[in-house]
């Protein structure tokens, strides 16, 4: 029988829900618990995790350490991370890249030794990546095809998670809307691995499906969330004329020697910042933002660095180039900055637990305070599989809670998961113009009190959710008075901790 057929709701040991590269690793990990794997699309293919172009940072190379690894982590979050979740990550992370490759994933390899790619901001080479440009989408492969084999997990695709069922601080099931309707799922544990906001966002590079979801709903349930305000933007996605979801140029191609210029064909970045091109991805994105509000044009041009040997170096983003009918070889790359990381969300202890029972966050989703201020390039993919096998293998571990589940009301009606047009557009254009690349207290003052109206036009869960999240993010930013980190404050440019 369908578990969507039992009306009594089928009852898992662990429910996760998303099929990124967090909850892959928390599902696999958690054998030989019964999981349930929710997905809103194709398990593994429907987040950011597959889209990941660099690579994942592992102290790796001769004459580097973790501890180095985490010094440019605590440099990169303006030392507002918190120190022991860097601690732990940076320790595990050759752990986690030899059990990506236990697991099946082909690295690309120097010989005997991974081949190690270097990236802004970090002291050593200490990238390892996959066919080139593809890490995200290669290490995703090899773990779906691990999830689909392992008798303990169940894949439910296209199942949306549209409400959290709680018992006064403990969460004990879902709501799921999906191709069968809608249905209520048990479990002793649900974890949120739901990705990021990028759809709150006019640009961003991630797709449609990092819509803030999760953290609506823990925000709903009561759950705690933290450092909202810090959302990273990434100097150069590929301008497509489009909004949503941007191609992305990677910072590779600047370490490669690409260089940005306006539509004088002036390069302006030496004049910024003595890295030029390769200064902190905020400073760069902050830079580029400024000469298209003086209404400029801004190009990326790698036709002296990279020129034909483009297809072989970057596949990725030369497809994307082709699609848009522009030839990198010989053409400058027209770009803008787009929103690409939240360093906030759920807040969540060194075992990610959140502030309610039974419910634990991972991935982006999650704010346990390992990014900091700022996220390290890079260190995304690594936090998804140290975080989530950790929590994996305790789940695996924990014994059934004694106490019986609360009953279900027969009449309970399960939420909407539908977002008008009219509404994700105001939010988007809201937070890209005030709660931004740059911020100042008269335009998040305005988002804040936009932002309230448009919830009293709320009509479903969903809506309520994403203009809460809005909400929590515009509020943050109004309340750090100064500029830290991926948070500039154009009224308190002068940056400090605090
Ligand atoms: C273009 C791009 C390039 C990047 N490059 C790198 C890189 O090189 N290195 C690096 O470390 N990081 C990189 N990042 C960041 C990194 O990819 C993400 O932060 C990371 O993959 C997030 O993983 P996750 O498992 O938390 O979420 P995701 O991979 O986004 O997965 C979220 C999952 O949750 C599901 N979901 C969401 N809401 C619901 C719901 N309500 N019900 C059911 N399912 C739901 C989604 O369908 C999806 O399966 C990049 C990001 C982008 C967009």
């Amino acid at each position: 029988m369908s578990i969507f057929t039992d009306k009594s709701a089928a009852h898992f040991d662990v429910i996760v829900i998303g099929s990124g590269i967090a909850g892959l690793s928390v599902a696999l990990a958690a054998a030989p618990r019964r999981v349930a794997l929710l997905t809103r699309g194709e398990a593994g293919a429907d987040g950011a995790s597959c889209w990941a172009q660099g690579g994942i940072a592992a102290a790796l190379g001769a004459g580097d350490s973790a501890a180095a690894h985490a010094r440019d982590t605590l440099v990169a979050g303006s030392h507002m991370n918190d120190a022991r979740a860097v601690q732990v990550l940076t320790a595990a992370a050759a752990d986690a890249v030899h059990w990506l490759q236990a697991n099946g994933v082909a690295f690309d390899r120097h010989g005997d030794a991974f081949a190690l790619g270097r990236e802004a901001a970090h002291g050593h080479a200490r990238i390892v990546h996959a066919q080139g440009d593809a890490t995200g989408a290669a290490v995703m492969r090899a773990l779906t095809q691990r999830a689909r084999e392992a008798a303990h997990i169940q894949c439910l695709e296209q199942s949306v998670v549209t409400e959290l069922l709680c018992h006064g601080d403990t969460v004990y099931g879902v709501c799921v809307s999906g191709a069968a309707g809608t249905h209520f799922l048990r479990a002793d544990s649900v974890v949120l691995a739901t990705g990021g906001i990028g759809a709150l966002y006019r640009h961003s590079t991630n797709p449609d499906t990092a819509d803030a979801s999760g953290l609506a709903l823990a925000i709903c349930a009561g759950a705690e969330f933290s450092d909202m305000e810090f959302v990273q933007f990434h100097p150069t996605a590929l301008r497509t004329g489009g909004s949503g979801q941007l191609p992305l140029l990677t910072e590779a191609l600047r370490g490669a020697g690409a260089v940005l210029l306006n539509g004088s064909g002036h390069r302006f970045m030496p004049a910024i910042a003595r890295e030029a091109e390769l200064a902190p991805r905020d400073v760069v994105a902050r830079a580029v933002w400024q000469e298209l509000e003086r209404g400029e044009t801004v190009w990326l041009d790698a036709t002296r660095a990279v020129g034909a040997d483009f297809p072989q170096r970057f596949p990725t983003v030369f497809a994307s180039c082709q699609a848009e009918g522009i030839d990198p070889r010989v053409a400058p790359m027209p770009v803008v900055p787009a929103q690409h990381y939240h360093m906030g969300g759920v807040r969540v202890d060194a075992y990610a637990r959140s502030s309610l029972d039974g419910l634990y966050a991972v991935g982006e989703v999650a704010c346990s305070g390992v990014h900091g201020a700022n996220r390290l390039a890079s260190n995304s993919l690594l936090e998804g599989v140290v975080f989530g096998r950790e929590l994996g293998r305790r789940l695996a571990l924990q014994p059934s809670p004694k106490l019986p589940a609360p009953p279900l009301s027969a009449s309970r009606l399960c939420s909407d998961a539908q977002v008008s047009e009219a509404i994700a557009t105001r939010i988007r254009d809201l937070l890209w113009r005030h709660a931004g690349l740059v911020r100042e207290r008269t335009g998040l003052q305005r988002a804040l009190e936009e932002l309230k109206t448009l919830e009293a036009r709320a009509q479903s869960t969903a809506e309520f959710g994403r203009i809460a999240v809005a909400r929590a993010i515009a509020f943050a930013a109004i309340r750090r008075r100064n500029s830290i980190g991926a948070h500039y404050r154009s009224d308190a440019p002068q940056s400090r901790v605090g």
